[in-house]
């Protein structure tokens, strides 16, 4: 089931599923489960797991189906062995989910900063005061300029509450006063005329918009010769300024070395939690006639490297496969893979599911 398919079946109800992952509409709810997917909405209920009741999945040995319970404390859950699995375990054939009324209250608004670092500190304080917005993505200048938010001379961030039960201004208004106090100068959205509903009206629709387009954007860009990638992790806000400074300096470091600068590196913030926050970056550079995709894998290695020794992870969002394999060896406690091939023995003893993901069986 892809994601337009379930919102269709959903919306005579009134209700909605509400996990939009950029590839929205070309996943599955499935594929979401086996990766563990991350969703366009900020705080709060961030990854697909947060919505799970329970999970029916056929392996060689057999289904395997967990119990329909709001909660349970009865021991690991087999749902979250399940989650994140990438179909080594088995094909999750169905699952209970989580629905909501669909919101219809919103209110949101764009906070400028001079510096990223300011605009980190501001999302940190938003994620931790409970008001948990539905969007509080930070755009360094460089990402605003070329995603249309803004003009490159301040780093933005979007702002919006959403509820299917009660008004959010009053906490739009909260946010703008606890984003004053660090600095940032929010605008609030203007009220939209009728005419004005669905299209491009404010900084955050401009992003939006882009966002939905941006992977039919980047094929075009590859075909214009540019290497044009993306790459996610996430780390505590202790550590996130260090983090986020030399993740740039190794990527625009790893570009050079392959001779694909002078290029981008953008940053943004993708999600954040009370104790840290997700960074995606997104690099634009100039590639060779021929070899493209070797110089992107020298880049990535380095930059992989230089996550997981910074203490992050390969991916917040976009899942292990075989892309972040080398990565996810280095950042996973050594026990753990032990037990994971221990567990894929017992539902797949011929190792057929997905070899070579994860784990080498
Ligand atoms: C342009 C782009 C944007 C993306 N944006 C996001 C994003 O915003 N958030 C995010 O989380 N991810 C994102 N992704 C990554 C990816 O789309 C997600 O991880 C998505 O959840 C994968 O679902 P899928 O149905 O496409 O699975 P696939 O890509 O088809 O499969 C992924 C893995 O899961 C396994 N699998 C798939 N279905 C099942 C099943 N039913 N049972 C068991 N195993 C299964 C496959 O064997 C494979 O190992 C993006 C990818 C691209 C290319």
């Amino acid at each position: 089931m892809l994601g337009p398919a379930l919102e269709a079946q959903l919306r005579p109800h009134d209700l909605t599923f509400r996990h939009f992952p950029q590839s929205f509409e070309v996943s599955s709810l499935g594929g979401w489960l086996a990766t563990r997917s991350g969703g366009h909405f900020a705080t709060l209920h961030t990854h697909v797991d947060d919505f799970v009741e329970s999970i029916r999945a056929v392996t060689p040995r057999g289904p395997w189906e967990s119990r329909r319970l709001p909660g349970s404390g009865a021991g690991p859950s087999p749902d979250r062995l399940l989650l994140g699995s990438e179909g080594i375990f088995g094909v999750i054939t169905e699952a209970w989910m989580r629905l909501q009324d669909r919101p219809r209250f919103r209110a949101s608004g764009v906070a400028r900063f001079p510096t990223f670092e300011a605009g980190a500190t501001a999302a940190r304080v938003l994620a931790q005061s409970g008001l948990w917005p539905s969007n509080c993505r930070l755009l360094d200048a460089t990402e605003a300029l070329i995603t249309g938010a803004g003009d490159g001379s301040a780093h933005l961030l979007l702002i919006a509450f959403e509820s299917a039960d009660h008004p959010v201004d009053a906490a739009l208004a909260r946010a703008a006063v606890l984003v004053a106090d660090h600095g940032g100068t929010v605008e609030p959205a203007a009220p939209r005329r009728a005419e004005e509903v669905g299209q491009e009206a404010d900084a955050a629709d401009r992003w939006k918009a882009t966002f939905l387009r941006a992977p039919y954007i980047r094929d075009s860009l590859v075909g214009l010769g540019l290497i044009n990638e993306t790459f996610e992790t996430a780390i505590t806000w202790d550590r996130f300024d260090a983090f986020v400074a030399g993740i740039r300096s190794v990527t625009e470091d790893a570009l050079r070395s392959v001779g694909a600068w002078p290029g981008l590196v953008t940053c943004r913030l993708t999600h954040v939690y009370p104790d840290g926050a997700a960074p995606y970056f997104t690099v634009i550079a100039p590639g060779k006639r021929s070899g493209r995709l070797e110089q992107w894998a020298e880049v990535k290695e380095s930059v992989m490297e230089a996550l997981v020794a910074g203490g992050g992870t390969v991916t917040h969002h976009h899942a292990v496969g075989r892309d972040h394999r080398p990565g996810y060896d280095r950042q996973r406690p050594d026990l753990f893979a032990a037990q994971l091939r221990a567990a894929k023995r017992a539902v797949d003893p011929g190792a057929i599911l997905n070899p070579g993901v994860l784990i080498d069986p």
